[in-house]
């Protein structure tokens, strides 16, 4: 196996980045410690797929068509 062209495996203190968080705007711990990341949690990572699904959902109805002629 070929190691990935790390530089430097020692790295001091990296200067963990804080990120928006795409589901509430709100400030995101971009760390190897978020494991929702970009998410700020896990409420917001399981709050996006359910918005993708729930999305998907509403695009693949096609009763929906109607609602375009409203005035
Ligand atoms: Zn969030």
């Amino acid at each position: 196996m070929t190691a990935m062209p790390t530089a430097g495996t020692d790295l001091p203190d990296i200067p963990e980045k804080t990120v928006t968080c795409p589901r509430c705007q709100g400030p995101s711990l971009y760390a190897a410690r978020n494991r929702f990341r970009p998410f700020c949690g896990e409420r917001c990572k399981l709050g996006d797929l359910g918005q993708w699904a729930s999305e998907a959902f509403r695009v693949a109805a096609p009763a929906d068509t109607d609602s375009e002629n409203i005035q």
